[in-house]
């Protein structure tokens, strides 16, 4: 569904649902009556069908509850980077967590391009997985002491990653914009609406009982949990949370993560011309090291995708499904300002989805209620494509009995967020400390280009 936009926003295409899903052709009924599983789950994203999965392959009978339809969180509608655990925001956490608990949580990062590449090929998912690896990238010299500081820190921590001099970015084919780089070595991009479709589709194969359209409005805690919704309930020994951003809506997690939306712009797709104008032969997903950074990347329909520049937090904690275009604005600067080339490639649709956020960038994942069986997953950030699916097997595991030291290891005390009006205040202050920094940066870069 393409929607066009008021007047002065000509040229913005916005599309509530994202640039990747449609609502499915074969929706799942809305729950009616009674039902009892092994495990309820809800939230249909990477996080709670993966859940299912490994679950149902464990032999249990699950239950996915899923508000809109699958895919409609962030799940289907992020940019498809299958990330690991370099270009963490290392300096928000390795203090509080101490060395050696950072080394095993970027090692769940890492791990979590694994997992996925691992079951792309179990599920046969076909996403136009490109494991090219990912570069952060550099668009002014002044950015090069923070972009090696942070690639030293993550090498330490475990993860490896090469650095990319301008010669090195240019035999590579980057697009000149980006001057030199980190790479990665690890994961790649991919069409995450495809992704958790694929996932979708696996689930119901495995038996998973999916029901959209079906909102999880409340649960009662015992040794069996009662989950409340709209024409009906569902009762199971284990409740599992993977609502993400919405979470704190159903009254858990209100004060350790915040929903931050993320933007998102992507062009018409580009000509045989253009895209060898471009170069770019191995299509690197490439991000910048900004204070709030940048992402670039082609997609298998030739189109280019840009996300994030700017982030915007909703008083309370809000999850509306509505257009950002001062976002859209600021994307549509930097497709012009790192790809001068393209200045005519019109925009084809924009769109915006929420991440959940803990002040220290990691996951929050956990237990809560007299009889720990209600679990939960949130905070992944802006990560989640690698963490929330791996963290299926980890939610998994733990359901069946056994800790994965891995999940051990994300146990950590997350640090509390502030009471409104506060975090209102201070969220934004620090957005927009950021997109100052990050402006003065893009100024020095467009001075360089006109001398
Ligand atoms: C624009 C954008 C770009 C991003 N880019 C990347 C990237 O390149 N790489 C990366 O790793 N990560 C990226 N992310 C983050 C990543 O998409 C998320 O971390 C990940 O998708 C979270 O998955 P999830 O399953 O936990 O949550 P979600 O996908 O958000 O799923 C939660 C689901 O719960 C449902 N729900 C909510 N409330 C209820 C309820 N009461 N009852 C039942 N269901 C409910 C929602 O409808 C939703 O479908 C990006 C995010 C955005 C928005």
């Amino acid at each position: 569904m393409v929607r066009r936009l008021p007047e002065g926003q000509s040229g913005e295409k916005y599309r509530p649902l994202g640039g990747w899903v449609e609502r499915p052709d074969d929706p799942q009924p809305q729950l009616e009556g009674d039902v009892g599983a092994d495990v309820v789950v809800a939230g249909a994203g990477f996080a709670g069908l993966s859940t299912a999965l490994e679950l149902a392959a464990r032999g249990a009978k699950v239950i996915v509850l899923e508000r809109e339809f699958t895919g409609f969180g962030a799940s289907g509608r992020n940019a498809g980077y299958l990330a690991g655990g370099q270009g963490l925001e290392y300096g928000l956490f390795l203090k509080r967590v101490g060395r050696e608990r950072a080394r095993k949580i970027v090692s769940f990062y890492d791990e979590g391009v694994d997992y996925v590449e691992r079951k792309l090929g179990e599920y046969g998912i076909d996403c136009d997985y490109n494991a090219s690896g990912i570069i952060r990238a550099g668009v002014h010299p002044s950015q090069e002491r923070k972009l090696r500081e942070g690639m030293r820190i993550g090498i330490e921590l475990g993860s490896p990653a090469q650095f990319l001099d301008g010669a090195e970015m240019r035999a590579r084919g980057i697009p000149p914009a980006f001057l030199f780089g980190c790479d990665t070595q690890r994961g790649g991009t991919l069409d995450p609406g495809k992704y958790v479709m694929g996932l979708r589709r696996e689930a119901l194969r495995a038996g998973v009982k999916i029901y959209e359209n079906t909102a999880l409005l409340s649960y009662d805690e015992g040794s069996t949990v009662r989950v409340q919704t709209a024409r009906g309930s569902a009762s199971a020994p284990f409740l599992v949370l993977a609502t993400n951003a919405y979470t704190p809506q159903i009254g858990l997690l209100r004060n350790k993560v915040m929903p931050l939306r993320v933007s998102a712009i992507e062009t018409e797709s580009l000509s045989g011309a253009q895209l060898a104008s471009l170069g770019w032969p191995r299509r690197e997903g490439l991000v910048t090291p900004h204070w709030t950074m940048e992402s670039h990347r082609l997609t298998a329909r030739n189109t280019l995708v840009m996300t994030t520049k700017r982030l915007h937090y909703v008083y309370g904690s809000g999850t509306p499904n509505v257009p950002d275009h001062a976002a859209y604005r600021e994307l549509a600067v930097a497709l012009r300002d790192r790809f001068p080339n393209l200045r005519d490639l019109a925009i084809r649709s924009c769109w915006s989805g929420y991440i959940s956020f803990a002040y220290d960038a990691l996951p929050v994942v956990g237990e809560t209620g007299g009889q720990r069986n209600v679990l939960y997953t949130a905070g992944c950030s802006g990560h989640g494509v690698g963490t929330q699916s791996l963290m299926g097997q980890l939610l998994a595991e733990r359901i069946c009995g056994t800790e994965h030291p891995l999940l051990a290891a994300l146990r950590h005390k997350t640090p509390s967020t502030l009471p409104e009006p506060l975090q209102w205040c201070a969220v934004n202050s620090a957005l927009g400390m950021a997109n100052m920094m990050d402006d003065r940066v893009n100024r020095k870069v467009r001075e360089a280009a006109t001398r």
